[in-house]
């Protein structure tokens, strides 16, 4: 089609426009030229027939050689026709010739009214000729005169219009297309500056301005596309901005988060869900997004709780095991004590309150679950512990109310039951005081510079009794080249010591040798206890730490021990950012291990990053 751009449309619009103004200029002129020259015509053909009327009725016989004259001075056609219409007279043509003028319109109108006009086409001229027919009255054979005379002038005009016209419209035509091309130059050269930046935009490239003067409208378009650009830039920085918070924010969160489609497919992930359902792979090669859900988690429950979320737009929680890629029973039963509890819940991302997509937010909850069990162990173990002291001391207060009481020997014996029971209670409570102020001071434990000298003393000083007891000797011994003092909680070091020699004499023969070794160095302070004693079987070395646990429960008792005094020493090893270690072989004899950093973990790296900050600078 003719007319894609704006420039063509205008173009012929304006040639359209052009043409038909000047055609029809032409059409009004020569129907106004026409009109007035028709009435000059008729009025001239009136006048000249009322002269000829006259002079008709003067002279009843007329000269045709006056009347030859007559019209060719006034340059009329003169005819003159009977009653029954034939031409008597004609001065342009032989009469005798011609047909019967009866019915000619004028003819016959001007015998009826007296006078008429009529135009029509003569057969000899090409221009119209106008007839003008009157009434002779009172003539013995003229009836009717009739004058014509043609619209010759007409032709004559037209064809001069046409000439002028032609030529006018050339020169017209060859202005009208320069000035309109360089009207619709000033409208296309912005447009199409307009259109390119439009198109920039729309590639991405915000930067891009244009200057635009004229015209106004396309000056004001142009300023609004640009301020336009500036606010989309903004909004697209500030939605970026938002959706970068909300990534990290996603991202960061420990908890492993989903988001899934009707069709459960997976649109995003943290990396928390990543780790947890899509470990070893490369995420380059293997991206989550656009795998089904049912490939992550295989598991009938949660697809369950999916597709309800989707229909009833609610909330479900499915708590499941997980291993591997198993889920539910089997990873029970494969992972054993490797299977992890996971808590998922799905839900759902309404619009329109339609469920469009689910969140399923996956929390790993073994250690909760773990910790929950420890707890309910503990309370257990507690009340276990308690409950055997306690039974002996009701048993032996019952058997003095009963009677005991009054024989010395039995007094005596329940006496002593109630007062070692008592001591035993005794010393759990206070293990266990102890211990919970230990997990309390974990963030803010005293710390002082003591010397390593005064640990071994005051060690010795509380173990001093039990070794006299059971006849046992300990040596120590001390390497401290630098005489470096150590920056600890002196009492629970002290604590912790004592728990160990009284483990080692315990479970040594009476009368054995236990060894107490310190070395200090620059970095840290190691403590060794050695004993040649019982030992501890290889699979119990690790559960000896935790609480309440015994390799030996009877023989535990039987020594007055609390099944608490290494877990005491592990915590004091804890809060001082220490370890403590266990070399056992039964039969041979043990080795407890304390390490503790000598300045405190906390000095250690402030002065890692002093000397890293001064290194940096000297560098
Ligand atoms: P207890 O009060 O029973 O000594 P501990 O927590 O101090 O509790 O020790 C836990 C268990 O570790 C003891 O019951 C004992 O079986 C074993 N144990 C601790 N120290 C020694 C050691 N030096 N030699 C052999 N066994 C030990």
């Amino acid at each position: 089609m003719i007319g894609h751009t704006i420039r063509q449309r205008l173009m012929l619009l304006t040639l359209i426009v052009l043409f038909l103004t000047l055609f029809g200029g032409m059409f009004i002129a020569m129907k106004a030229f026409s009109a007035t020259l028709r009435e000059n015509v008729r009025t001239q053909l009136a006048k000249n027939a009322s002269y000829l009327k006259i002079l008709l009725n003067k002279q009843q016989i007329p000269d045709s050689a006056d009347l030859d004259a007559y019209a060719q001075a006034t340059s009329l056609r003169i005819t003159l026709v009977n009653q029954d219409g034939w031409v008597l007279y004609d001065s342009d043509f032989d009469f005798s010739a011609m047909d019967n003028h009866y019915w000619r319109t004028e003819i016959y109108e001007a015998m009826q009214k007296g006078s008429a006009f009529s135009e029509r086409k003569s057969a000899t001229q090409s221009a119209p000729v106008v007839y003008h027919a009157i009434r002779i009255d009172g003539h013995p054979d003229i009836a009717v005169l009739r004058v014509s005379m043609p619209l010759s002038q007409l032709t004559g005009y037209q064809r001069i219009y046409e000439q002028l016209l032609f030529s006018g419209l050339a020169i017209l035509v060859v202005l009208v297309v320069g000035i309109t091309a360089i009207s619709i130059n000033m409208i296309t050269k912005p447009l199409q500056k307009i259109k390119e930046t439009a198109k920039r935009y729309a590639d991405g490239d915000l930067e891009a301005r244009m200057s635009i003067q004229s015209p106004r409208e396309l000056a004001d378009l142009a300023a609004t596309m640009s301020e336009m650009s500036i606010q989309l830039k903004n909004k697209i920085a500030e939605i970026e901005s938002a959706r970068l918070q909300a990534e990290t924010i996603l991202q960061s969160i420990t908890e492993g988060i989903l988001l899934v489609d009707r069709n459960l497919v997976v649109l995003s992930a943290n990396q928390a869900a990543k780790k947890l359902l899509w470990n070893n792979r490369n995420e380059e090669e293997f991206p989550i997004e656009g795998v089904r859900l049912v490939q992550l988690i295989s598991s009938a429950s949660i697809l369950e709780a999916c597709q309800q979320t989707f229909e009833d737009g609610k909330v479900h929680e499915v708590v499941t095991a997980h291993y591997d890629h198993l889920f539910g029973e089997t990873a029970e039963l494969m992972g054993r004590s490797l299977t992890k509890t996971l808590r998922l819940i799905t839900t759902p991302v309404l619009a329109d309150s339609i469920a469009s997509q689910v969140v399923i937010t996956i929390t790993d909850t073994t250690e909760t679950k773990r910790l929950e069990q420890i707890r309910k162990d503990f309370v257990a173990n507690v009340s276990h512990e308690l409950k055997t002291p306690i039974t002996a001391i009701a048993g032996s207060a019952h058997a003095l109310i009963e009677g005991a009481k009054d024989d010395p020997q039995e007094n005596d014996r329940f006496l002593s039951i109630i007062n070692r029971q008592a001591q035993h209670m005794q010393n759990i409570v206070e293990d266990l005081l102890l211990l919970s102020s230990l997990e309390q001071q974990n963030t803010s434990l005293t710390r002082l510079w003591v010397s390593p000298r005064q640990i071994i003393d005051e060690t010795m000083q509380m173990c001093r009794y039990r070794a006299q007891e059971k006849g046992s000797i300990i040596e120590t011994s001390l390497s401290n080249l630098q005489d470096l003092p150590i920056f600890v909680n002196g009492m629970l070091i002290v604590q912790a010591l004592s728990n160990l020699i009284v483990n080692a004499i315990a479970y040594s023969d009476a009368g054995s040798t236990i060894h107490l070794d310190a070395e200090v160095d620059e970095e840290q302070v190691v403590f060794k206890v050695k004993d040649v004693g019982c030992g501890i079987p290889k699979e119990a070395q690790q559960r000896i730490f935790e609480r309440f646990y015994r390799v030996d429960a009877a023989r535990s008792r039987g020594q007055g021990g609390t099944g608490l005094g290494l877990s005491i020493v592990k915590h004091i090893a804890q809060v001082h950012q220490g370890t403590i270690t266990v070399e056992s072989e039964v039969g041979i004899g043990s080795t407890f291990t304390l390490t503790i950093p000598r300045k405190g973990s906390d000095l250690q790296s402030m002065k890692k990053r002093s000397d890293s900050l001064y290194e940096t600078k000297g560098s």
